[in-house]
């Protein structure tokens, strides 16, 4: 049995039992959590933070996208923008990324996603061979390349190696940058040996799982037989994001892809589906009754203009949810919640929608979001609870967002007033890897980071 080798002390934390002042929180060599107790400040040698909360796991990301953040912005001369013209952009962006580029940025993706508050994140993981679509000489390279940023920024890594086969629901060949994601189904298991290593490798609390891209990527036969041969893993997928693309599957299939889905694969707890932005009403109820969770990215989705997820009625009906920072245009899970929210107000021109009566909309979310982010990545965290992961974040009690708030207040501070700023320490899996609102290594992987991208800016 390991001892206590670190704590910390927490003038009001948000444990499993709700707030309590004056908290101590044990943690052993492995990173896990052994006690949550009460203790007075004055006997407390513990580290020492203001506010002491569970930490969001970051369920969808595409890190190498973070550096395009700025290039996609400028409207076109051919008319109308949207996703596919944004889509277009990043694949030619894609294919001029190596191997030390994808490390650099995801590298400094995961100390933004540290730094604002996030502990771990799902990496679906869909660039893995050089531009043409030729392998790399070792299969995995991009995903050990993934592996050793988790590993270097000590963020908790979910690796969800993404299986992309064709290029439309139609099963016409892939094209331009997707030729970097293709695998057929013996290469993709081969593939994801290879990451399931790598993600082991990278620290004690790595995860692993499986992300058939979406229907249009994977035809049927496949889907099924990926579901079969990764039992019990997380299985994430991107579905009804685009009005087109369930169009596409209409048309190909005569359903829409959420309907489609649900009445052929057994969706379940182990499923994200990622989006969800357009579902019928029969559909919201079925996915909230499957226990499957919806992987929410809301910046990425107004970044894109996909649409305004129904979040009034999937939460009435009880379904979970998480976020995801996906294009990480923007990395914040505050700003997410907040994001959320302010689309279902816009929408129903009304205030506070996402909570039950009574009850704080910030606290609402935060709860929501960490129960689901945990559960799509398959990781023992999401409460200040013996057993758990220490996934923790400290807020800074002096934070002008903060200010004189206590409890849920607290929460609705932070989400709708603040951003990363309030947030002065992270732990991941027991790892102290952000202290005074910095990343212990943030100087040496911003100055790679720089250096990467300003080589990338002149390629493009
Ligand atoms: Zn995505």
């Amino acid at each position: 049995m390991s001892g206590a080798t670190k704590s910390v002390f927490a003038s009001q934390a948000l444990t499993a039992e709700g707030w309590k002042d004056n908290v101590h929180v044990s943690m052993d060599t492995a990173g896990r959590i052994i006690a949550v107790e009460p203790e007075s400040a004055a006997d407390s040698n513990a580290y020492t933070v203001d506010i002491l909360l569970p930490a969001q796991s970051n369920l969808h990301s595409h890190t190498f996208q973070r550096a395009m953040a700025g290039l996609s912005e400028a409207r076109s001369p051919a008319g109308r923008d949207s996703f596919w013209t944004w889509r277009e952009i990043m694949y030619r962006f894609l294919d001029i990324l190596g191997p030390e580029d994808i490390e650099a940025i995801a590298s400094f993706a995961f100390v933004e996603m540290l730094e604002s508050g996030y502990s771990s994140v799902a990496e679906f993981h869909y660039v893995h061979h050089q531009p043409g679509g030729q392998p790399y000489d070792h299969l995995g390279e991009l995903s050990e390349r993934i592996a050793a940023a988790a590993s270097a920024t000590g963020i908790g890594l979910t690796l969800l190696p993404v299986a992309y086969m064709q290029g439309g629901v139609d099963g016409r060949a892939l094209a331009g940058g997707q030729l970097r994601f293709g695998n057929d189904f013996e290469r993709y298991v081969e593939l994801a040996q290879l990451a399931e290593k790598a993600a082991k490798n990278a620290s004690v609390d790595a995860g692993f799982g499986v992300a058939p891209h979406s229907i249009r990527a994977v035809n049927e036969r496949d889907l099924k037989a990926l579901e079969q041969h990764f039992q019990g893993m997380p299985f994430h997928i991107h579905i009804a994001e685009q009005i087109p693309e369930i169009e596409e599957v209409l048309a190909a299939y005569g359903q829409r892809s959420m309907s489609w889905l649900l009445d052929h694969l057994p969706v379940n707890e182990r499923w994200c589906l990622i989006h969800s932005t357009h579902m019928t009403s029969e559909e919201t109820s079925r996915v909230a009754a499957s226990g499957a969770v919806v992987g929410l990215c809301p910046i990425t989705e107004a970044n894109l203009g996909d649409g305004i997820f129904n979040g009034v009625n999937y939460l009435n009906a009880g379904g979970p949810f998480g976020t995801g920072s996906d294009s990480n245009i923007r990395i914040s899970p505050s700003e997410e919640l907040r994001q959320l929210e302010y689309s279902q107000r816009l929408r129903d021109v009304s205030r506070v929608t996402l909570s039950a009566a009574g009850k704080s909309c910030g606290r609402t979310l935060y709860d929501a979001a960490l129960a689901g982010g945990a559960q799509a990545l398959g990781r023992e965290s999401g409460s200040l609870a013996p057993g758990k992961w220490a996934d923790m974040i400290g807020l800074d009690v002096e934070n002008a967002a903060l200010l004189g708030l206590t409890g849920d207040r607290l929460l609705d501070g932070w989400i709708f007033a603040g951003d990363r700023q309030a947030v002065s320490d992270v732990w991941s899996a027991g790892r102290h890897v952000v202290h005074e609102g910095r990343h212990r290594d943030r100087a040496a992987i911003f100055a790679t980071y720089r250096t990467r991208l300003a080589s990338i800016l002149e390629r493009v």
